[in-house]
């Protein structure tokens, strides 16, 4: 019988002194606490479990005792995602954007969220949400910080931010939107660390409170799994997360977890070669004649180039460009490539292209405003060779012009 507790107490700090790589493979994966000492966690699809004491059952309880309320396959990737971000607690949703609901429940009607301007998907989520509770909302360009520190009103309860920005890939200085939420005495900082995965940027460490994923995207890695996770700093906010969590039902499967702590024993590896590519690609765009605009941290002339260099330990995988002409162009392009897939999702071990203003029904003059047009391809780099990527570049730009 499967004797595993949740993601609480203090087993964690075993793993506290071990590197990022050891924690994704070790930490939450005691084969001691299955039956038959399995090393690879087993799919637990028990639903519900036979309990000694009958009187106890409840949505916090650390013994299993209901599927929507604990499960071992889920405690298992719910520790090893806590470990990579440095904490005690963590807890997994059915889609990024289950995650960020739970989190929004932490607000009540007349409570106010300063939020990121940039999120592209995840900030419409954010918006209906606030419409339905009465929540208010004001969005702001994150990387200035004095426009969050003008924004926050005495009802401020939340700072919300996503960095890099999506599709611009605008860094927001972390520790310091920190030290500003944290000089007031109820708001806390939430951050959107999808992009830069735990393994290159650490945000609880640098003073955000919650830390989002969607494990949709390199967490997992292979496509193949919608979901989201939540880290916490303190045991308080993941208790009261962890209640709607259970009461939603929105927590992700046992097979989808099994799929995520698997994807996550490769996380580095697969991250730095993701880097790599993002950089290679980044390079080859910016040197091109019909490429009009890069937008990647690594090139000296991103206006956060510095700030991503010392507050982050690498690059994601994503790479921003516009090139000449027009949507039809840009259309072209990407119609064209034949290894890189047209498809609206990134950080996979495939590489992808989309293009994010095109796809948009509605609020195009935001962008157009932000300097963004539909001449802007997003660029998700796999983990192919560097080389392939760029000489289907090539030929996809000779199609494109010829
Ligand atoms: C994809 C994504 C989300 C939403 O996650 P889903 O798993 O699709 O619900 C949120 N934030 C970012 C940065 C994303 O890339």
């Amino acid at each position: 019988m499967a004797q595993d507790a949740d993601s609480s107490g203090d087993e964690m700090n075993s793993y506290q002194d071990l590197s990022f790589e050891t924690k994704a493979i070790h930490a939450g994966q005691e084969f001691e606490k299955w039956s038959h000492s399995e090393v690879v966690p087993p799919i637990v699809t028990t639903m519900t479990f036979a309990q000694e004491d009958p009187t106890i059952i409840s949505l916090l309880s650390t013994a299993h005792t209901y599927g929507r309320f604990g499960n071992p396959t889920r405690s298992t990737l719910e520790k090893c995602i806590a470990a990579l971000d440095n904490t005690n607690y963590a807890l997994t949703f059915t889609s990024g954007c289950a995650a960020i609901h739970a989190l929004l429940h932490l607000l009540k009607s007349g409570d106010h969220i300063v939020s990121s301007n940039e999120q592209f998907g995840p900030d419409a989520v954010l918006e209906d949400f606030c419409k339905a509770t009465g929540v208010e909302v004001d969005f702001v360009d994150s990387t200035v910080l004095k426009q969050i520190e003008d924004a926050i009103k005495p009802n401020t309860k939340m700072i919300w931010i996503m960095t890099p920005s999506n599709p611009r890939l605008r860094y927001s200085d972390v520790a310091s939107i920190a030290k500003i939420a944290h000089s007031h005495p109820n708001i806390i900082l939430a951050v959107d660390n999808t992009f830069l995965t735990p393994y290159f940027l650490r945000a609880l460490d640098l003073g955000a409170d919650i830390v989002m994923y969607s494990l949709t995207k390199y967490l997992n890695g292979h496509n193949d799994v919608m979901g989201g996770a939540l880290t916490f700093l303190s045991e308080e906010l993941y208790k009261k997360v962890k209640y709607y969590q259970a009461a939603f039902g929105i927590a992700l499967s046992p097979f989808d977890c099994y799929l995520t702590n698997r994807g996550l024993k490769t996380l580095a590896l697969r991250m730095q070669k993701h880097s790599d590519n993002g950089i290679a690609i980044a390079r080859y765009l910016q040197s091109h004649p019909m490429v009009s605009k890069v937008m990647h941290p690594v090139l000296p002339s991103h206006p956060d180039h510095e700030l991503a260099m010392t507050q982050c330990s690498g690059y994601s995988s994503i790479v921003s460009f516009e090139i000449k002409g027009t949507l039809k162009e840009a259309k072209k392009f990407v119609q064209s490539l034949q290894i890189i897939q047209s498809c609206g999702s990134l950080g996979s071990y495939a590489s992808f292209a989309m293009l994010p203003i095109a796809q948009l029904f509605s609020g195009k003059e935001a962008w157009y405003k932000l300097g963004v047009h539909e001449n802007l391809i997003r660029f998700s780099a796999g983990l192919e060779n560097a080389d392939d990527l760029i000489k289907d570049m090539e030929q996809s730009f000779d199609k494109t012009y010829q």
